[in-house]
């Protein structure tokens, strides 16, 4: 008896486990340059992203009762940022 499975069983199991590249876009929220990048583990849901050249400024402002989180490192240049709302605001 053939205990080998069927090819298109051995190819759907491989299918199952291999993981595939998963890309997304970056684009700068204040020049619009953009990259494709995969995202990491840890990145979270970015609210946007900018250039690390871009002066913090530039950015669009806080609302009140929000608080603002930077990430560095986001692709080869970016920086992402999550603006969340304070629970109560
Ligand atoms: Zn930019």
């Amino acid at each position: 008896m053939d205990e080998n499975p069927p090819a298109w069983l051995a190819q759907s199991r491989a299918n199952r486990t291999g993981k595939r590249p998963v890309w997304t876009t970056l684009e700068c929220i204040i020049c619009g340059q953009t990259e494709a990048a995969r995202p990491k583990k840890w990145w979270p849901e970015f609210t946007y992203v900018y250039c690390q050249h871009h002066d913090p400024g530039e950015l669009p402002e806080l609302p009140a009762g929000w608080v603002r989180s930077e990430y560095d490192g986001i692709g080869t240049r970016f920086i992402g940022i999550v603006d969340v709302a304070l629970p109560g605001s």
